[in-house]
């Protein structure tokens, strides 16, 4: 099984706290689509066969696209792969989601939404500059569901500057009102290249306090777990069975081929990643010059992307598959650095599975450095 990933790396405007590689140009939409396309031919064998069981469009603002122009990528994507996908996402922006857009979507295979709500407050929503409002979000998730996509998931930002808890308490609630199957929750973060970044650095706004992220972070767990979603990963929650099983594939180790700029791709023997630029992009295609860099990783870096990609699910680590997989040098070292975790109670060993607890996943990034291995 294999998972295909189409990055749509053009945006609106840009929100003040995102790094991820899109433009403002979205007037370069149908030469992407004729890249992404050539891309998919020019890599048909990368995947090496496997069946793709999940396909994401993924961005920047898939939803700028019309229905008919990913019926185009994915007529593509179905002629070119062995596609037999369960689940096809496409992330879209509540402005861009009307009931005629939404109702143009059923009419395609897509059979997944996922909301950039990231806050149900006008005041959230401009301080972060994101462009539709508070009553757009609800609208956009009840339209969704009008239209019969009842496989939905929200996005939701907190630890905003200046944010209260009682302020995030609300925008959990407003969620678990809309009762969304699926919603996926991170604190943020600021990084380097960032408008909030330089906002950091020039002190016009700070971070929240440690003890606040913490109780935020808390109240996440529990007050969706009370209405009935479990965490399936750090900042993952589902119903049951409403887990995305896309993003479920990079935790196990599916091979992925990720289309489009700056997207990124794994097939068990090599990672490559193209070229974060929409302009360099297609020229290289249009040259027939390379578009990606690939590496090669060594035994050291598989150990490391299985302990961090393994330990941020709710299952946690295997403890036999680091042996089967690495042999039993890692093994040992990778036990004898999370006894003192252990002991601290923020991981627990239990049932030949090595898990993060829910202090130990406040503080997950710092755990997780512990553990890996260094040349
Ligand atoms: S968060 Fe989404 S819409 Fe905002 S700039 Fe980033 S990719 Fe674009």
């Amino acid at each position: 099984m294999s998972a295909l990933y189409i990055h749509i790396p053009l945006c609106r405007s840009r929100c003040f706290y995102c790094d991820f590689y899109s433009t403002t140009g979205p007037e370069r939409k149908e030469l992407l689509l004729d890249g992404i396309c050539k891309e998919m031919n020019l890599r048909q064998n990368y995947l090496q066969g496997e069946p793709v069981r999940t396909i994401y469009f993924g961005g920047g603002t898939p939803s700028l696209l019309s229905a008919k122009e990913i019926e185009r990528v994915l007529t593509e994507a179905f002629k070119t792969f062995d596609c037999h996908p369960e689940e096809i996402t496409l992330e879209a922006n509540p402005d861009d989601l009307s009931p005629d857009y939404v109702r143009s979507l059923r009419a395609t295979p897509v059979n997944r939404i996922s909301i950039g709500i990231q806050s149900f407050q006008d005041a959230d929503l401009k301080q972060i500059n994101r462009r539709h409002s508070a009553s757009q979000a609800i609208n956009a998730v009840k339209t969704c569901r009008d239209a019969g996509f009842d496989n939905l998931s929200i996005d939701l930002i907190y630890g905003l500057p200046g944010q209260t808890l009682e302020q995030w308490k609300k925008n959990l609630q407003i969620a678990v009102d809309l009762q969304a199957p699926h919603i996926s929750a991170y604190h943020l973060t600021y990084e380097k290249g960032t408008e909030f970044f330089r906002q950091w650095k020039q002190g016009i706004i700070s971070p929240v306090e440690e003890s606040l992220s913490e109780e935020m972070f808390k109240t996440l767990k529990r007050t969706l777990q009370e209405s009935g979603l479990q965490q399936y990963e750090i900042s993952n929650f589902a119903r049951p069975g409403m887990e995305s099983k896309h993003n479920s594939s990079y935790w196990n180790d599916v091979p992925y081929i990720g289309l489009g700029p700056s997207a990124h791709s794994y097939n068990r023997i090599s990672r490559q990643w193209n070229i974060s630029d929409i302009h360099g992009y297609l020229e290289a295609l249009r040259k027939g010059n390379p578009f990606y860099e690939t590496e090669k990783p060594d035994k050291n870096t598989r150990y490391n992307d299985f302990v961090i990609t393994s330990l941020r699910t709710s299952a946690g680590i295997e403890i036999a598959l680091i042996k089967s997989k690495f042999g039993e040098k890692p093994l040992a070292y990778c036990l004898q650095n999370a006894k003192t975790f252990i002991d601290r109670h923020l991981l627990e060993l239990k049932e030949g599975r090595l898990r993060l607890t829910e202090e130990g996943m406040f503080i997950s990034d710092g755990i997780m450095a512990e553990l890996l291995q260094v040349d």
